[in-house]
């Protein structure tokens, strides 16, 4: 079994950097049973389109543990629709577990992706040149195969951990009604319920021409928001124009919100990455990134560092315009005029409490600030719950993510980060539960073609996350 005696004492998280340590690679047969289970998933058309089927790799993976020995009652297939079913296996302890689980919580669909627009065929794993070409091979059954992978190989091997282990492989993180994070967390707690979770969709190593810069894990993100504005007015001939106007009513409250900037705010996780960053910038933006960090903190650095779009997103909860629609003739005076504003969160407010405050800002009762759901209802108020705040970065984690990743990647620093986006890792931080990002790929920071065509992973990158999860697992379910 791997496992390192020296543990790294994480008295901040800035750049640590592990005693180096040796980690098996898996035998050859390991290695050609991962390549296989991911072949097999990128041929499964998981899209939310009449081709694909969530339920079709769900099972083809239910099938290889039930074939492997895992007990019936620990392998459970369910979820609301027939074509959207999740799977989630739990791989049991040996004796009475003192601890909760560790849950890693991996997405089985993906983004649509069509024939015509790729060099391959996007559904067929093809290597090349050093690459997995496919949709998947980045976002994200690169780790779903690798996870698969790793229960069964332990399981093989016999290992017995002293917590349970359990791997989810979810529908609808894309897109789509039936989101299986979220229905899990909210229907079959029971099944799913842990100490953290790990979810492999976030996070990960960067690479510049090849060296691993850094390694990022996601500790927390933003929530994401819509909001329809709308001014309705009773209209009439444009050759009689009166003070009220939809439009004139709708464009007064877009201009505000445009000159309007939410508070200045920090968080453990964007502390710690700007003290972190700070040691590799240079000049001004070195001294802003520090000045930022004292108690009170400068406010003209704050300016500065806010004029660079990825500062502000980390800096601030945005709102912005994206979408505009009014009135119905030439002719007449608009009776509607509706917007779209897209808001992105920071960790610790609800979309009801950014709602209130647009509300306050544009200060025209007569203009309705409705919220627009993920399955695109617009309903009066917004939920109140509050984005993933950041949880405490568990020293249980971050040791062995720490040691194994400087095992192969010698050197580069891990960091938390905030992901601007947002991932299936709400769902449970809403529930309580703590979240990180991790996915173990090394990608170029150039080469991210998740969503996009031509979607491919090195060989490399893919055999040494291989490794990752399976000496990762192996700890955590030591803990
Ligand atoms: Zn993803």
């Amino acid at each position: 079994m791997y496992r390192n005696a020296a543990f790294i004492l994480l008295s901040s998280l800035c750049a640590v950097r592990a005693a180096q340590s040796s980690l098996p690679h898996a035998s050859e047969a390991d290695r050609a049973e991962a390549i296989a289970i991911f072949k097999q998933l990128i041929e499964i058309n998981t899209t939310d389109s009449p081709q694909g089927s969530v339920t079709a790799g769900t099972e083809a993976m239910q099938k290889r543990f039930l074939d492997a020995g895992f007990r019936p009652e620990d392998v459970h297939l369910l979820g609301p629709d027939p074509r959207k079913q999740n799977l989630v296996v739990r791989y049991r302890a040996a004796g009475t577990p003192t601890e909760k689980p560790v849950l890693f919580l991996c997405h089985m669909d993906v983004v649509q992706a069509l024939r015509s627009d790729w060099t391959t065929n996007p559904f067929q794993f093809v290597e090349k040149d050093g690459y997995y070409y496919g949709r998947g091979t980045q976002d994200m059954k690169d780790s779903d195969a690798a996870l698969v992978a790793t229960f069964l190989r332990l399981h093989r091997e016999g290992y017995k951990p002293k917590r349970d282990l359990i791997l989810a492989l979810t529908a609808d993180e894309e897109g789509g009604k039936f989101n299986g994070a979220k229905w899990l967390v909210e229907q079959h707690r029971d099944l799913v319920d842990a100490a953290y979770v790990i979810n492999p969709d976030a996070g990960g190593v960067e690479l510049d021409h090849g060296r691993a810069v850094v390694a990022d894990v996601e500790a927390t993100e933003k929530i994401y928001s819509d909001f329809q504005l709308t001014a309705i007015d009773p209209g009439g001939h444009s050759s009689l124009p009166r003070p009220d106007n939809a439009i004139y009513e709708l464009t007064t409250a877009l201009n505000k919100l445009e000159a309007y900037r939410f508070p200045f705010e920090l968080n453990e996780v964007t502390r710690t990455y700007f003290k972190n960053l700070a040691g590799r910038e240079t000049g001004q933006r070195a001294d802003d990134m520090r000045a930022i960090l004292t108690t009170p903190p400068s406010t003209a650095a704050v300016e500065r560092l806010s004029k660079e779009p990825s500062f502000n997103a980390y800096l601030h909860t945005t709102c912005v315009a994206t979408r505009l629609s009014a009135g119905h003739a030439n002719n007449a005076l608009p009776q509607t005029a509706q917007a779209i504003v897209n808001c992105r969160i920071l960790p610790g407010h609800s979309p009801e409490e950014v709602r209130n405050e647009l509300i306050a800002l544009f200060a025209d009762p007569a203009l309705a600030v409705r919220y627009v759901s993920s399955e695109g209802q617009v309903v009066d108020s917004a939920p109140d719950r509050k984005a993933m705040s950041p949880p405490a970065p568990l020293p249980e984690v971050f040791e062995p993510l720490t040691r194994i990743t400087d095992a192969l990647w010698p050197g580069v620093p891990v960091t938390p980060e905030m992901e601007n986006g947002a991932s299936d890792s709400v769902y449970f931080a809403q529930a309580g539960i703590p979240c990180y990002g991790y996915s173990a790929a090394a990608i170029e920071r150039d080469d991210d073609r998740a969503h996009g065509k031509d979607e491919r992973l090195p060989v490399d990158s893919f055999l040494k996350a291989v490794d990752f999860f399976y000496a990762f697992a192996m700890e955590l379910g030591e803990e």
